[in-house]
């Protein structure tokens, strides 16, 4: 591979702009193609207080923090409004960071956008396209020519932005795994919407699915991740279906009960889909043009900043040895974070905190326990999914470490 002096992002979203910012930092030409025309509110706003960390390489936390609300801890409403439980950051055990912020989207992405700028990245508005030229991938003449002349030839790497609309996983038909969820997510901004704890973003297990609720400044964000067609089944218009299930639905009835809609709904899906290769001899993938896994536990940010800043590392290294290196982190990452995203579906990560107390009773129980108390709840910061021993010990113990009696199916999500 020959050192890589040009290279061409596509999609300006977060991934895309902090790999951008990450490379012009370091005297690369970097272009970046956004097509603009998002949504006013896009759902991913909630970090995990292991995205901190990125937000301090790019030097944009205190702005994030100007305009966020504080994030503090987590909380989770069981099946039937039977049960809560509430984990505050600062109360997991040798938990490196202990907060994180809810984020208007639209401010977030300029923010990273801008200060990809600032270190020397030009932006381009336009929608990139790609052709395919055997196992490699060239930007079509008008992409080219969108540049003003910034890229005079083919650029040497051109990145994967595009999130889920995964550009070049889908030109160059990529394996791919799908997850065994097929959701659809209605995603709007309420006031008014009862919340048990400032500061917490709220998870509920509904009839069917399940709902978060985060706090934004003056509004929260609301959503429902259930079956396609069980959604679609609640009336003809995305605004019926999420407000016929703000009513029915036992759980969002009482924290909805006062709310009102202040924006029109908008609707995600296709979920649970990773890429198995995320590289090639001149391209590569980042965020979620790599793999999105699910929106439970707020992972999306987390594993796009983290992928693209392990990307910089390898364009800047330069080896094919880097470039692998890069492509196993990842679907490591996306891997880590599916098991655990199992768990919470399948019920077995709320049957095991329930029982945690009792955990000593069972043999293996006994012999983890101490181990298990300070790495578990790490999945709610962000660093059980980076760390082999906290994600081993997990799904271990959602496996095995259940006591007779529990039975994980009363927590599952329908
Ligand atoms: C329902 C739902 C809820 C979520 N909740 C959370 C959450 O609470 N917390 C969290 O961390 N994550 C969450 N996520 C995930 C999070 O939104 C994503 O992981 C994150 O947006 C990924 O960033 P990205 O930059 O990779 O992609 P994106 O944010 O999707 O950005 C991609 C960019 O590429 C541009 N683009 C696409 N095609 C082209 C093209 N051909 N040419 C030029 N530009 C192009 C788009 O306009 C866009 O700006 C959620 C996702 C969903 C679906």
């Amino acid at each position: 591979m020959r050192r890589i002096e040009t290279v061409a992002i596509i999609g300006g979203g977060p991934t895309g702009s902090s790999l951008a910012h990450y490379l012009a930092g370091e005297g690369l030409r970097v272009a970046v193609f956004e097509a603009g025309g998002r949504p006013p509110i896009i759902a991913g706003e909630s970090l995990v207080p292991a995205t901190i960390e990125f937000l301090r390489k790019l030097g944009v936390e205190d702005e994030v923090a100007s305009y966020s609300t504080l994030k503090v801890g987590a909380s989770f409403t069981m099946p039937g409004n039977a049960e809560q439980m509430h984990f505050r950051f600062d109360e997991v055990r040798a938990a490196k960071i202990t907060y994180a912020y809810n984020v208007p989207r639209d401010r977030f992405d300029r923010t990273i956008a801008d200060a990809a700028r600032r270190a020397g990245a030009r932006f381009f508005a336009a929608r990139a396209q790609v052709e395919r030229a055997g196992e490699r991938v060239e930007l079509s003449k008008e992409t080219i020519d969108r540049s003003d002349g910034f890229l005079d030839r083919q650029p040497d790497l051109i990145v994967d932005a595009s999130g889920r609309n995964r550009l070049l996983a889908r030109l160059l038909d990529l394996p791919t795994q799908a997850g065994g969820r097929r959701d659809t997510a209605l995603h709007a901004h309420m006031e008014g919407v009862a919340l048990e704890r400032q500061g917490h973003v709220h998870s509920s297990i509904l009839d069917r699915g399940w709902s978060w609720r985060i706090p934004l400044p003056g509004r929260t964000s609301v959503g429902v991740v259930a079956p396609s067609e069980y959604l679609a089944s609640l009336g003809d218009t995305l605004e019926q279906q999420f407000d016929t299930c703000m009513q029915r639905d036992r759980v969002a009835a009482g924290f909805a009960a006062e709310a009102t809609r202040v924006t029109p709904v908008f609707k995600y899906s296709n979920y649970q889909l990773r890429s198995q290769l995320g590289v090639g001899p001149n391209w590569a993938l980042v965020g979620d043009a790599f793999g999105f896994v699910d929106p439970v536990f707020s992972s999306g940010l987390c594993i796009g900043l983290d992928s693209a800043y392990e990307l910089s590392r390898a364009v800047l290294a330069g080896t094919p040895r880097a470039f692998e290196r890069y492509q196993s982190h990842v679907i490591r990452h996306l891997e880590n974070w599916y098991r655990s995203v199992g768990n919470f579906y399948d019920g077995r990560l709320f049957t095991l905190f329930k029982v945690g107390e009792r955990m000593r009773e069972t043999f293996v129980g006994g012999l983890v326990e101490p181990h298990f108390l300070k790495h578990m709840p790490r999945v709610f910061t962000g660093e059980a999914t980076s760390q082999r021993y906290s994600v081993g010990l997990l799904n271990f113990m959602c496996r095995y470490g259940l006591p007779p009696g529990y039975d994980p199916d009363e927590l599952a999500v329908r």
